[in-house]
């Protein structure tokens, strides 16, 4: 088997990897216009500010769409089949991420939480919310 590929942090990701490191699900707020950005960049999407800062989401948000992915290449294909979903966070922006659910519905409240990789990489994955 293929070894995994895993992100590499750049300058505008490393901090959202840094965060995932520690357990904490990082994202951009804008400065001038309040919103907030994902994925991570250099200037806010609403109002082209470049005053961008990190904070720390609530990690907690619902399953806004998913599918389950049956085929893939060698790296994925111990893991099938496999839920991807796009979450809403709380924080009223939309991320890609591996759903660790059974049996995922669209609206289902979710929460995240971090596959360890290694000592440097943390990848965030959702799960359902425990009533
Ligand atoms: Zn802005």
């Amino acid at each position: 088997m293929t070894e995994r590929p895993f992100p590499i942090p750049d300058r505008d990701t490393a901090p959202f990897w840094e965060g995932a490191r520690r357990g904490e699900l990082r994202i951009q707020r804008c400065a001038a216009c309040g919103r907030h950005v994902f994925y991570p960049r250099a200037v806010c999407p609403h109002c082209m500010s470049d005053r961008l800062d990190w904070v720390r989401a609530s990690g907690r948000g619902t399953v806004h769409t998913f599918t389950v992915v049956h085929r893939t290449t060698d790296e994925f294909s111990a893991d099938l089949p496999f839920p991807v979903g796009l979450v809403d966070l709380e924080e009223g922006i939309r991320m890609m991420a591996r759903l660790d659910v059974r049996e995922p519905v669209v609206g289902m409240p979710v929460e995240v939480f971090f596959e360890r990789v290694d000592d440097q990489l943390s990848l965030p994955h959702f799960k359902e919310v425990e009533e």
